[in-house]
Parts: C-alpha cells; structure tokens; sequence
C-alpha cells in the first residue's frame, strides 16, 4: 500500500516554495513554508471500457510500465477539460481502432495500487462498431477472451468491473412452460 506522502509534489504549486507537512483541515497535508498554501493531493481519474462480445471481452497488453505485459481493459487517465465517457471513446480507440458507442457506468473503483498515485477508475460499457481490434498505442496485443479464462490483469479494479458487468449480464434460466 502506498505511503500518502508518496504522492506529495516537491514544491508548492502556486509559488515554488518548500513543504512541510502541517496538520489541517483534519489530516496531515503539505503546507508551503513561503506562501501557506495548502497543497490538496487529489486522486487521478482514469476511464476504462468494457466491450463485450457474446461471452468475451476485450482487453489489451500492455506495453508499458505500470504493468507491462499484462492485460487491462482499454483505459486512460481522463484530461482536464474533457467528459469522461469522451476520453473513455478516446482511449478505447487509441489502443483498439474500434470506434466505441459509450454506454451506462458499470461502477467507479477507487484504486491505490498504481505507482503514478491513486485514482477513481469509471468502467464504462461499450458498444463497438464493425471492424477487427488491432493494437496501437500503448497497447501490445488486444484480444477476446471468456469470462471464465481472463488472462493476468495489471490493475485489480479491472477485474471488480468485469465480474460486476458478468453479475448483471447473466441471463436468468428460462422458465418451465411443461406441465411435468
Ligand atoms: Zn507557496
């Protein structure tokens, strides 16, 4: 688990100065020592999308490090100035080639086992229009792969949203219609 204070910058954003952790508003932040602000360390926001395909999903390898080699759904950190299911499409079609109809939110996962700093992952459902993934990007490989046969996933809430979304997408038996 990730010390808090591994997430501190170095520096006060608004004027450069040093900081020391000081004690406010209920927990130990950085303060800076010139201007006294109150440096607050948010979580990252990352979008991911699950795209499923009779009973298999798409994934992606990964090329880079965190988790290079393994596999995680298409995902992305989220930039500033955009809509979260728009860089959920975005990052979905960087590393597949797939354009994908965004569709409901299958959860929101807090995370702190990604060395860049904790994070809120939204799942996203989606739709994939025709044509055939292939890998661009920062992805190695990308493939279809059954629920029950995952290959070894890079982040764990990866793996929370896919058994999520199979949970809801499980059909309930038909019923009877014989009178035996
Ligand atoms: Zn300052």
């Amino acid at each position: 688990m990730m010390d808090a204070r591994s997430a501190w910058t170095r520096h006060c954003v608004r004027c450069g100065g040093g900081l020391r952790p000081q004690h406010r508003d209920g927990r130990e932040r950085p303060v800076c020592v010139d201007c006294g602000a109150v440096v607050y360390i948010d979580p990252k926001v990352a979008c991911g999308v699950l795209v499923m395909r009779r009973r298999e999903v798409l994934l992606v390898q990964r090329r880079n490090d965190p988790g290079r080699g393994l596999w995680c759904l298409p995902c992305g950190f989220v930039d500033a100035d955009e809509a979260p299911e728009a860089a959920a499409a975005r990052e979905a079609f960087e590393e597949t080639g797939l354009r994908i109809t965004i569709g409901a939110l299958v959860g929101a996962y807090h995370y702190r086992d990604d060395p860049r700093g904790a994070g809120i992952l939204l799942v996203y459902r989606g739709q994939a229009a025709r044509g055939v993934a292939q890998a661009y990007d920062d992805a190695a490989a990308v493939g279809w792969f059954a629920l029950d046969g995952l290959p070894p996933l890079s982040h764990a809430p990866h793996r929370l949203a896919i058994a999520d979304a199979a949970r809801r997408t499980r059909r309930p038996l038909p019923e009877r219609t014989d009178s035996h």
